[in-house]
């Protein structure tokens, strides 16, 4: 019932109303034991929608929706090779907000805020204030991409893109769908997992009146995050033409094995997603706790090759600084 009560709100009262007290998460969850190994840091602090503690088991300290939102003390541990900006991407962005590091694509930050901070974001040190771009800079985003006439697809990413209201974001539509080149544009969300009703009927009319093609990847880590409210608006999203991936991060403790990376393609499926990308975690500093080895990603894959049909397989892949595509894991190379 509370679930019900909570996710009949409106999408941008339950983003306002998200958990940012951990004593409050704790209380909620019968949980305030783990108090003290509880470590916030100031860059990066708690936030969970409601909606999506509602999906987490009372009382289960493990539960893995939890360990994926719960600042750990963990997180101060400075480990080598975890360092702050992993994929150099404050080095890629020719105008504040653009990251051009695939040939064919362009990257763009509509926003820095998020409705969930996921304590293994790689992006939870970017400095997104220095890296905005302003009303003014739509001009040069346009003439920057007529410039590469092999670009075709743009991915508005964040932050959340989908965090931003339907005003700014079809403003961003409206601009986009001018520049001819385009063929796609891809939304990379998390809201559709914690917030389903981001999902709403006037977004997704405009996204099936795109004279684009829309992709849009959501980014699940477990089945637990589908429920079956969550499953009837990206089947809404599916009905309205936008073509559903989905890509999941390795993390050590909430989808380490074959039963949960299953049960995650099968739900998604359900669901209208096709699972796209399963990534080894990005080295960003503070997340070193939910890293696992290669070779431990590598037989993972295989035992999933065993088991699902190979459309639910998603692809294992690492991102590396200065890469021009996500670079496949060499599966082959075995213990
Ligand atoms: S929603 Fe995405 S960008 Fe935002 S904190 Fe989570 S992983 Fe990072």
């Amino acid at each position: 019932m509370i679930n019900h009560l909570i996710t009949q709100k409106n999408w941008q009262t339950q983003l306002t109303e998200a958990i940012t007290s951990v004593d409050e998460l704790l209380e909620l969850l019968k949980l305030e034991s783990l108090r003290p190994d509880i470590y916030i840091p100031k860059h990066f602090e708690l936030r969970v929608p409601r909606g999506f503690v509602a999906k987490m088991t009372v009382g289960d300290s493990n539960d893995p929706l939890l360990r994926q939102v719960l600042p750990n003390q963990k997180e101060q541990i400075a480990v080598t090779g975890y360092v702050a900006d992993p994929l150099s991407e404050n080095t890629q962005n020719p105008i504040k907000g653009l990251l051009h590091k695939y040939q064919s694509r362009v990257l763009l930050t509509i926003t820095g805020a998020c409705a969930i901070h996921c304590r293994y974001c790689f992006r939870q040190h970017f400095d997104y204030s220095a890296n905005m771009p302003t009303a003014s800079a739509k001009q040069d985003i346009i003439d920057y991409i007529s410039a590469y006439p092999e670009i075709n697809e743009i991915i508005l990413s964040g932050g959340d893109p989908l965090n931003v209201t339907n005003r700014r974001l079809f403003a961003w539509f409206d601009t986009l769908e001018t520049i001819e080149q385009l063929t796609t544009i891809r939304i990379h969300t998390r809201l559709p997992l914690v917030i389903p009703a981001r999902l709403d009927d006037a977004l997704l009319e405009r996204l099936a009146q795109s004279r684009c093609q829309i992709v849009m990847v959501i980014h699940g880590n477990h089945a637990n995050e589908i429920d079956a409210l969550t499953a009837e608006y990206l089947q809404r999203a599916r009905a309205a033409g936008v073509t559903l991936l989905n890509q999941a991060v390795l993390l050590k403790g909430i989808n380490d094995s074959v039963n949960a990376q299953t049960a995650l393609s099968q739900r998604l499926f359900a669901a209208g997603v096709l699972p796209y990308y399963l990534h080894v975690l990005d080295k960003v500093a503070g997340a070193a706790h939910f890293d696992l080895d290669e070779s431990f990603a590598i037989e993972l894959y295989w035992s999933l090759l065993a088991k699902l049909p190979g459309y639910l397989v998603p692809k294992l892949v690492r991102e590396l600084p200065n890469e021009p595509f996500k670079v496949p894991i060499n599966v082959y190379n075995r213990a």
